[in-house]
């Protein structure tokens, strides 16, 4: 099976507050799935069940065929999605008091018992590759929320990852710094890397995106090609929103 995610009839609740409902979606390797709505909708709470932050409470969820059960209690898939899904975070969420080098060396070496000296040769060719190959040695707060970001997404491939995940990465950035962490991700996509991506840039989606997913409070309304969930919306919720963001 080519698929990477798979999600069935899944359900989450905080409490009582009903906030995933019944969502059905897989994602194929090499796919890019864009996923679009309004605040509150229930995005990050659906991307974050993906690699097990969040557990859920019906249903079924696989990634890279490791099941993870409802109600959590499957630690040892968990282990194993920890170490193939990387993810990357509005807020960046780098090591203040580790280099940018460290950073990226940390995961692999503790977790992965790579040696050091690879470790940090893999970790200046990712940061070559994110265009910022010459700030290895500074402290996340010497840089711009751009390199940051761009550091962050180094980091969670320094793990060699099966499967990305985005929640909103350009979010907290200053406008003249989206581009270039929107660059990243796009050669990422043309790479072939499977990735999951909550952004509110609808250019983006349009362009990278292989399927938009658009949901509404807790549920997929909508999903298709870019060109048909932007251009002809068939639900009224989703023309709705795109109304008012596009
Ligand atoms: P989005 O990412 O689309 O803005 P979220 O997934 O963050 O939406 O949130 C969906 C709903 O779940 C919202 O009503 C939010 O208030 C609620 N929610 C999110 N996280 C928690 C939490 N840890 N505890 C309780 N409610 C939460
Ligand atoms: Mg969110």
């Amino acid at each position: 099976m080519s698929s990477i995610v798979n999600i069935q009839g899944m359900n989450k609740y905080f409490g009582d507050h009903h906030v995933l409902k019944d969502i059905d979606l897989t994602v194929d390797a090499g796919e890019v799935v864009v996923i679009i709505g309004a605040s509150g909708s229930g995005k990050s709470t659906l991307i974050r069940c993906v690699n097990g932050l969040e557990e859920y409470q019906q249903g079924a969820l696989e990634v890279d065929g490791q099941a993870l059960a409802v109600n959590g209690g499957h630690q040892q898939a968990l282990n194993i999605i920890r170490q193939e899904v990387g993810m990357v975070f509005q807020q960046f969420n780098l090591f203040p008091h580790l280099t940018v080098l460290e950073n990226i060396t940390l995961a692999p070496m503790k977790v992965k018992g790579i040696a050091a000296q690879q470790a940090q040769e893999t970790a200046h060719r990712l940061l070559e590759r994110v265009g910022i190959g010459n700030q290895a040695q500074k402290y996340p707060t010497q840089l711009s929320g751009g390199q940051q970001q761009r550091v962050a997404i180094a980091r969670s491939l320094a793990m060699e990852p099966r499967l990305m995940l985005f929640d909103e990465p350009t979010s907290a950035l200053d406008p003249e710094m989206i581009g270039e962490v929107l660059d990243v991700m796009r050669e990422l996509a043309s790479e072939g890397m499977t990735m999951m991506v909550v952004t509110h840039e609808m250019g983006f989606a349009r362009e990278v995106a292989h399927r938009v997913v658009y949901v509404h409070e807790g549920c997929i309304v909508e999903e298709g090609k870019p060109e048909d969930v932007f251009d002809r919306p068939q639900n009224e919720r989703t023309q709705a929103f795109l109304s008012r963001v596009l």
